[in-house]
């Protein structure tokens, strides 16, 4: 066994190979929540395996939206509500 999965800092998974044996398999235990730093609720969207935020393709790890996996959905439709409404106010042509 490699020096690196000796530890328990990974989890263990039994995992049934196609010949038909089993295999174990290593696993970060690390989970990542992301939140909404304006309500503080989790942002929808954004996956919980720690493998997929560090190891996996852009479009999987964010909602593609304006402030995408930074702000959830709620307060950005407030956020610009706000911005467009103060914006027409001072317009200038
Ligand atoms: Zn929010």
């Amino acid at each position: 066994m490699r020096p690196g999965l000796r530890s328990r800092s990974k989890r263990r998974i039994r995992k049934r190979v196609p010949g038909g044996g089993s295999r174990i398999h290593y696993v970060m235990r690390r989970r990542y929540r992301a939140t909404c730093p304006i309500c503080g609720r989790s942002i929808g969207g954004v996956p919980r395996d720690y493998n997929i935020i560090r190891w996996g393709p852009k479009t999987a790890k964010r909602p593609e939206r304006y402030f995408g996996g930074v702000i959830c959905s709620n307060c950005l439709a407030t956020v610009l509500k706000l911005s467009v409404r103060s914006a027409s106010t001072n317009l200038r042509v």
